[in-house]
């Protein structure tokens, strides 16, 4: 037990990322600044699968952790897209999915903008185009942002919208 706990000691916090913290407390910072600025505080998203792997859906699940916490930032996630601002668009943009995805951007009132996330709704590069893909989204929609990755990690994401939120 002894030499368990000097181990211990000896190497010290294994789990904690300080640099990473710092960082992501800045870019959480000026979030929280542009959302109070630009949306009154409050800024609703609606996120839309057109047809993915659901990697990008796992990592915005994890957006809603203690550790990233978006919604201490005023980002939340609704469930229909009469209460959106934004639509978070991911997948590829299926045959069946791209009419029901014009429909939902159709309900989100104005001003709305739409982000594509993932690299399926850009279509860089990950399927090949064929009758049953429809990708890429700008084709369909006003893309106002897009977020790389494949799939984006939280951090990436937390980036992007920044980015977003920088531009409008
Ligand atoms: S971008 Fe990658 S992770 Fe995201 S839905 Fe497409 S294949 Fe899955």
């Amino acid at each position: 037990m002894i030499k368990f706990w000097n181990k211990r000691l000896e190497l010290g916090v294994l789990t904690e990322n300080l640099e990473l913290d710092n960082e992501l407390k800045a870019i959480q910072k000026e979030i929280k600044d542009q959302v109070k600025k630009k949306f009154a505080g409050s800024l609703a998203i609606r996120m839309v699968d057109s047809g993915s792997c659901n990697a990008c859906e796992a990592e915005c699940n994890a957006l809603a952790n203690p550790y990233y916490d978006l919604e201490r930032l005023g980002i939340y996630f609704v469930a229909s897209p009469r209460h959106a601002d934004v639509m978070l668009l991911s997948g590829i943009m299926t045959f069946n999915m791209t009419p029901h995805v014009k429909e939902a951007y159709a309900q989100i009132p104005a001003p709305k903008w739409v982000i594509t996330m993932g690299d399926c709704p850009a279509m860089e590069g990950v399927f090949e185009k064929t009758y049953a893909i429809k990708a890429p989204a700008k084709d369909h929609l006003p893309v106002a942002h897009h977020i790389k990755g494949c799939p984006p990690s939280p951090k990436e994401i937390i980036e992007g919208l920044l980015e977003f939120l920088r531009k409008i």
